[in-house]
């Protein structure tokens, strides 16, 4: 995803490697229009490789700085995938990343990964200005004790939702709307299901198992933040 700010461009992840940035990413970009020179910053919404893959090649290339919170650059060092872009900058929550007027609002939200971020972003349609929402990582985790963390985010991500009034959906993996895990839910939260203002739709059950569901609406055409994937 590309933010396309007047002062340069904020990727929100990377796709898978350094293949894709130059094959889709690039030629995504320069089909909106945007000059891939104009890079500034990576945000990695987790530290998985399907979401960093692409940053170490853009970081060397266009000079971009990457971003991913602390949590999840210790993560990703634990593991030390080939592909995986060099240390740089650590998101803190509730940080506010500003270019060309554009202030992108970062919110830990901690679940998927332990240090999964989710932004929320400043966009337009026309002169129609709205504020768009994305949530970092969609699998909820299969650990017994993680499904509490992603529920505790969910909460305070909804009210940061609220907060902003964040009227456009954004997931960072947009073909899966409903995901489930096995059960863990003998030592799992035991929630009521949670419904957010009907355009969030964000639903967490437990009875058997996590369930998991986002309905994520995707921007009308011609709002500014694009999805290249
Ligand atoms: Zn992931």
């Amino acid at each position: 995803m590309a933010v396309l700010t007047d002062d340069g461009i904020v990727l929100i992840d990377a796709l898978t490697s350094a293949a894709d940035a130059e094959n889709v990413l690039l030629p995504g970009l320069r089909d909106l229009g945007a000059d891939p020179e104009k890079i500034r910053y990576i945000v990695v919404t987790h530290g998985h490789d399907d979401h960093f893959g692409g940053a170490r090649y853009l970081a060397d290339r266009y000079g971009a700085r990457v971003l991913m919170s602390a949590t999840d650059w210790d993560l990703v060092a634990g593991t030390q995938p080939a592909d995986a872009p060099a240390r740089d900058l650590e998101i803190a929550d509730g940080q506010r990343l500003t270019l060309g007027g554009t202030a992108i609002q970062l919110h830990h939200t901690p679940g998927h990964t332990p240090g999964t971020v989710s932004p929320i972003i400043p966009v337009r349609r026309g002169s129609a200005r709205h504020t768009a929402m994305l949530w970092g990582g969609t699998n909820p985790p299969t650990t017994p004790t993680a499904p509490r963390t992603y529920l505790k985010s969910i909460h305070s991500f909804l009210a940061q939702m609220r907060r902003t009034n964040a009227d456009v959906e954004l997931s960072t993996a947009p073909t899966t709307m409903a995901s489930s895990v096995p059960s863990s839910s003998a030592a799992g939260p035991t929630v009521r299901p949670l419904r957010a203002r009907t355009h969030a739709d964000a639903a967490v059950y437990d009875g058997d198992g996590l369930h998991a569901a986002w309905t994520p609406r995707q921007p009308e055409p011609g709002v500014s933040v694009q999805s290249l994937y």
